[in-house]
């Protein structure tokens, strides 16, 4: 059973939710506010705080991990798409469970992306 958090928002969407794409350990669902005409969030159900934390996974998760990233672009219909992750409140995460966004879907696929997904005004 992976590492799960009672309180955590993405813990409780990992083990229900309404998926896009789903396989062992990992789940993808549609962003509640997206930034793309495309805006997909991949998420493990294994918790980790952040990016930072990716030591966690062990070697087979965190090939796996990647690989569901492309799978479920692949599975919403993007060849041509941006994938980022926000590490840390100034970078504009929200949420702290580990997620990726996948955005795309532009005239063209791809095109009309924003450069970021962050919620609060981020200075890098
Ligand atoms: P972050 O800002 O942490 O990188 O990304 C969090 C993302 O989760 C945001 O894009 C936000 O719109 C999305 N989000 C927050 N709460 C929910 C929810 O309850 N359901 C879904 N589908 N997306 C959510
Ligand atoms: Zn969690």
């Amino acid at each position: 059973m992976p590492k799960q958090r009672k309180d955590c928002l993405f813990c409780s969407i990992a083990r229900e939710g309404a998926y896009v794409h789903k396989a062992k350990g990992f789940v993808a669902i549609n962003d509640i506010n997206p930034k793309a005409p495309v805006h997909v969030l991949v998420i493990p159900e294994h918790h980790v705080d952040t990016f930072r934390d990716v030591g966690d996974f062990d070697a087979r998760e965190s090939k796996r991990m990647l690989e569901f990233v492309a799978e479920t672009a692949e599975k919403v219909g993007l060849t041509d798409y941006r994938v980022l992750i926000n590490v840390g409140a100034s970078a504009g995460q929200t949420v702290f469970h580990l997620h990726w966004h996948i955005l795309g879907g532009g005239p063209g696929s791809g095109a009309d992306v924003p450069s970021t997904v962050a919620t609060a005004e981020a200075e890098l």
